[in-house]
Protein backbone atom coordinates (compact mmCIF):
# COMPACT_ATOMS: atom_id res chain seq x y z
CA UNK A 1 0.00 0.00 0.00
CA UNK A 2 2.73 2.31 0.67
CA UNK A 3 4.17 2.01 -2.63
CA UNK A 4 1.42 2.89 -3.90
CA UNK A 5 1.02 6.52 -1.71
CA UNK A 6 4.53 7.26 -2.66
CA UNK A 7 4.30 6.66 -6.55
CA UNK A 8 0.76 9.46 -6.27
CA UNK A 9 3.42 11.50 -4.46
CA UNK A 10 1.55 11.67 -1.44
CA UNK A 11 3.07 11.25 1.71
CA UNK A 12 1.56 10.21 5.04
CA UNK A 13 0.77 12.54 7.51
CA UNK A 14 4.00 12.64 10.25
CA UNK A 15 3.19 12.39 13.78
CA UNK A 16 2.98 15.89 14.60
CA UNK A 17 0.29 16.76 11.68
CA UNK A 18 -3.50 16.33 11.60
CA UNK A 19 -5.40 16.15 9.21
CA UNK A 20 -7.10 19.00 7.76
CA UNK A 21 -11.02 17.27 8.03
CA UNK A 22 -12.12 19.23 10.83
CA UNK A 23 -11.21 22.64 8.79
CA UNK A 24 -13.40 21.06 5.59
CA UNK A 25 -16.09 20.23 8.08
CA UNK A 26 -16.72 23.42 9.58
CA UNK A 27 -16.02 25.05 5.82
CA UNK A 28 -18.99 22.52 4.54
CA UNK A 29 -20.83 23.55 7.89
CA UNK A 30 -20.47 27.20 7.53
CA UNK A 31 -21.44 27.32 3.27
CA UNK A 32 -24.49 25.40 3.66
CA UNK A 33 -25.77 27.44 6.82
CA UNK A 34 -25.45 24.17 9.05
CA UNK A 35 -23.51 26.22 11.42
CA UNK A 36 -26.25 28.13 12.65
CA UNK A 37 -28.44 25.15 13.11
CA UNK A 38 -25.72 23.56 15.01
CA UNK A 39 -25.00 26.71 17.18
CA UNK A 40 -28.95 26.73 18.17
CA UNK A 41 -28.71 23.17 19.02
CA UNK A 42 -25.45 23.18 21.38
CA UNK A 43 -26.70 26.25 23.18
CA UNK A 44 -27.52 25.07 26.33
CA UNK A 45 -30.95 26.16 27.97
CA UNK A 46 -31.02 29.23 30.18
CA UNK A 47 -30.59 28.97 34.02
CA UNK A 48 -33.30 27.57 36.59
CA UNK A 49 -35.26 30.28 38.57
CA UNK A 50 -33.68 30.84 41.85
CA UNK A 51 -36.98 30.16 43.45
CA UNK A 52 -37.10 26.75 41.72
CA UNK A 53 -33.62 25.87 42.80
CA UNK A 54 -34.44 27.42 46.55
CA UNK A 55 -37.63 25.43 46.24
CA UNK A 56 -35.65 22.13 45.95
CA UNK A 57 -35.71 19.59 48.53
CA UNK A 58 -33.09 19.30 50.33
CA UNK A 59 -31.72 16.29 52.73
CA UNK A 60 -28.94 16.57 55.04
CA UNK A 61 -27.33 12.89 55.32
CA UNK A 62 -27.57 12.32 59.45
CA UNK A 63 -25.28 9.12 59.22
CA UNK A 64 -23.43 6.94 56.57
CA UNK A 65 -26.55 4.42 55.57
CA UNK A 66 -27.05 6.38 52.73
CA UNK A 67 -23.24 6.55 51.51
CA UNK A 68 -24.05 3.62 49.04
CA UNK A 69 -25.02 6.37 46.92
CA UNK A 70 -22.64 8.67 44.54
CA UNK A 71 -23.03 11.90 43.62
CA UNK A 72 -23.45 11.58 40.16
CA UNK A 73 -21.53 14.72 39.24
CA UNK A 74 -17.76 14.51 41.70
CA UNK A 75 -18.35 11.15 41.73
CA UNK A 76 -18.31 10.93 45.26
CA UNK A 77 -19.86 8.98 47.64
CA UNK A 78 -22.43 10.86 49.99
CA UNK A 79 -21.24 11.07 53.53
CA UNK A 80 -22.49 12.58 56.98
CA UNK A 81 -23.43 15.71 57.52
CA UNK A 82 -23.54 16.46 53.03
CA UNK A 83 -26.13 18.27 52.24
CA UNK A 84 -27.99 17.07 49.24
CA UNK A 85 -30.45 18.39 46.69
CA UNK A 86 -33.19 16.49 45.33
CA UNK A 87 -34.77 17.56 41.69
CA UNK A 88 -38.00 16.40 41.15
CA UNK A 89 -36.85 14.04 38.50
CA UNK A 90 -35.61 12.01 42.18
CA UNK A 91 -31.78 12.77 41.12
CA UNK A 92 -29.85 13.76 44.25
CA UNK A 93 -26.83 15.75 44.19
CA UNK A 94 -24.56 17.06 46.48
CA UNK A 95 -25.95 21.02 46.96
CA UNK A 96 -22.69 22.42 45.93
CA UNK A 97 -22.38 20.39 43.10
CA UNK A 98 -25.28 20.94 41.53
CA UNK A 99 -26.27 24.62 42.43
CA UNK A 100 -23.72 25.90 40.01
CA UNK A 101 -24.81 23.76 37.55
CA UNK A 102 -28.39 25.67 37.62
CA UNK A 103 -26.88 28.78 37.42
CA UNK A 104 -26.00 27.64 33.97
CA UNK A 105 -28.70 25.74 32.74
CA UNK A 106 -31.68 24.67 33.95
CA UNK A 107 -32.00 20.85 33.37
CA UNK A 108 -31.04 17.99 35.61
CA UNK A 109 -27.06 16.53 34.61
CA UNK A 110 -28.76 12.79 34.19
CA UNK A 111 -32.33 12.89 32.53
CA UNK A 112 -32.50 16.81 31.60
CA UNK A 113 -35.49 17.15 33.16
CA UNK A 114 -36.30 20.97 33.01
CA UNK A 115 -36.85 23.21 35.99
CA UNK A 116 -38.99 26.31 35.41
CA UNK A 117 -36.67 29.60 34.13
CA UNK A 118 -36.60 32.89 34.83
CA UNK A 119 -36.62 33.68 30.89
CA UNK A 120 -39.64 34.32 29.48
CA UNK A 121 -38.47 33.57 25.59
CA UNK A 122 -37.79 30.28 26.63
CA UNK A 123 -40.80 29.18 28.78
CA UNK A 124 -42.68 30.21 25.74
CA UNK A 125 -40.73 28.43 23.69
CA UNK A 126 -40.93 25.35 25.85
CA UNK A 127 -44.83 25.94 26.41
CA UNK A 128 -44.96 25.93 22.53
CA UNK A 129 -43.11 22.83 22.29
CA UNK A 130 -45.13 21.16 24.74
CA UNK A 131 -48.09 22.26 22.59
CA UNK A 132 -46.79 20.60 19.79
CA UNK A 133 -46.21 17.50 21.14
CA UNK A 134 -49.74 17.37 22.23
CA UNK A 135 -51.72 18.39 19.43
CA UNK A 136 -49.84 15.11 18.11
CA UNK A 137 -50.95 13.34 20.79
CA UNK A 138 -54.55 14.66 19.58
CA UNK A 139 -53.70 13.72 16.04
CA UNK A 140 -53.23 10.02 17.26
CA UNK A 141 -56.10 9.59 19.55
CA UNK A 142 -58.27 10.90 16.77
CA UNK A 143 -56.61 8.64 14.28
CA UNK A 144 -56.94 5.88 16.67
CA UNK A 145 -60.90 6.94 17.44
CA UNK A 146 -61.96 7.01 13.37
CA UNK A 147 -59.37 3.95 12.94
CA UNK A 148 -59.92 1.14 15.55
ZN1 LIG B 1 -21.09 16.11 44.40
ZN1 LIG C 1 -32.88 13.70 36.68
Amino acid sequence: MAGYFEEMGWTPLGNAETPNHLMQMARFLRDSGMWELLGEHEKLPPPASKAAVENLDEITFEDNTDTKRQCPICLRDFEKGNIAKSLPCKHTFHKECIEPWLEKTNSCPLCRYELPTDDEDYECYRKEKKRAVEREKDLETLHDSMFS
